[in-house]
């Protein structure tokens, strides 16, 4: 019965709901370099205080990112029940990646055009922020009396990271399990699916050395490149099958990617690249440093030392059997994979609300790539931690990205319906 009440009053903000997407679509909270962070925070503190919500502006100073033309701002609203409970907290984050080529509709206009709405950031993820506020604010509307809080958090700079967004808050306690008990992220994995977590990564330098000499006698000099190119050689013919047999349990999607994987993201060597205008010849010379950047993402079932020794194994052997071989290797980012299991709280909450709401089960996946769960998941403390939200994730960071009315509104039914679970009166 009331559950209904609950989607009612869903259905009676459906202008609200797409009110507040285009506003936010309207902010053009472009990261990098971090542009309008105080806006978006302002425009969200002023909607949720007056829904009742006290609200914090918090910058991140000191971040990675954060400057006084760039401040690192985010929200951080509650509002409290009737009394004691759980805490259910809504993380989002407001920065958008860049615009990029392509576009056929205005990126910051916020265009509703049947039945979507159009704009940078529209699915990924200003259309899962405004459906959990309409979430919130129907549940509260239904149910003044439920027990516990809600949280509502708008953070900075999850697309470079999240070291001035979720990674700060976490290290100030906000994440702290005895504080939240149950966070969802409304990234845009589809409204029928749950995000369970994501998997490691490993990034690395690989710098091979040489001797810098006249390239018309190379014999007087060592070819970082040709160093370079027999490590290359040697993770094709063996790395590469090696990873194709790791597979996992864990149900990322898309299943190209439920095994492990190695991108190299860049290779760089010899003589600089050419100043822009320059219309001379290169100069000859035998080249003595080679870098490549690596990218592996890792599975549940990897340890990250293995991962790496796989590689440095490589190394070694060439060290061992190559004349001249001399390399350095240098670790520049690393996360460790993490998956919620299955019967957590919020898991089963929300896959019973999908079930409720859409007449159909839920379906489970695990992201190929990070987000901000991993913060809330190592520096938080807090494992009952799943992502959940309206838009097709193959939209992101596209042209003409949008989100669609129907489905920001059925999530916000399943987003509210879990409230009503979680916080019951
Ligand atoms: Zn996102």
């Amino acid at each position: 019965m009331s559950d209904a009440l609950i989607q009612t009053q869903i259905a009676a903000r459906r202008d609200s709901l797409i009110a507040l997407t285009q506003d936010l679509i309207r902010i053009p909270t472009l990261n990098p370099p971090g542009r309008h962070y105080r806006e978006i925070c302002d425009y969200l503190a002023a909607r949720l205080a007056a829904s009742g919500f006290t609200v914090q502006l918090l910058r991140a100073t000191g971040a990675p990112g954060d400057s006084e033309t760039y401040p690192r701002w985010n929200l951080l609203a509650r509002r409290e029940g009737a009394g004691p409970g759980d805490c259910v907290h809504f993380n989002s984050h407001h920065d958008v990646v860049e615009v990029g080529h392509g576009w056929t509709r205005d990126p910051f206009g916020g265009e509703l055009d049947g039945g979507r709405i159009y704009g940078r950031g529209a699915c990924d993820m200003k259309g899962g922020l405004a459906a959990s506020i309409i979430a919130a604010e129907s549940f509260i509307a239904a149910r003044p009396g439920f027990r516990g809080a809600i949280e509502i958090s708008a953070t900075a700079d999850e697309e470079s990271g999240g070291f001035g967004g979720v990674a700060w808050m976490a290290q100030q306690g906000y994440f702290a399990p005895e504080r939240v008990q149950h966070v969802i992220i409304p990234e845009p994995l589809h409204k029928d699916r749950i995000c369970l977590g994501h998997r490691g990564v490993w990034w690395a330098e690989i710098e091979t050395k040489g001797r810098i000499a006249h390239g018309s006698m190379p014999f007087l000099g060592d070819s970082a490149i040709r160093h370079m190119g027999a490590l290359l050689a040697e993770i094709e013919a063996t790395l590469y099958p090696h990873l194709t047999t790791k597979h996992t349990e864990m149900p990322v999607i898309p299943e190209g990617a439920r095994q492990s994987t190695l991108n190299i993201n860049s290779i760089h060597g010899g003589e600089p690249e050419p100043e822009p205008g320059y219309t001379g010849l290169p100069a000859p010379c035998v080249a003595d440093r080679c870098r490549i950047i690596l990218d592996r993402r890792f599975l549940i079932e990897e340890r990250i030392d293995e991962v790496k020794a796989e590689v440095t194994g490589l190394l070694e052997r060439l060290r061992a059997e190559r004349p001249g071989f001399a390399y350095e290797i240098r670790d520049l980012f690393e996360v460790q994979p993490t998956m919620t299991e299955k019967d957590a709280p919020v898991v089963r909450t929300v896959a019973a609300a999908i079930e409720k709401v859409l007449g159909r089960q839920a379906e489970y996946v695990v992201s190929p790539g990070t987000y901000d769960q991993k913060h809330i998941d190592r520096i938080g403390k807090l494992k009952n931690c799943i992502a959940y939200g309206p838009g097709v994730l193959d939209l992101a960071h596209q042209p003409d990205e949008w989100v669609g009315v129907d489905d920001m509104a059925d999530s916000a039914k399943v987003m509210a319906l879990t409230l009503a679970e979680l916080l019951p009166e």
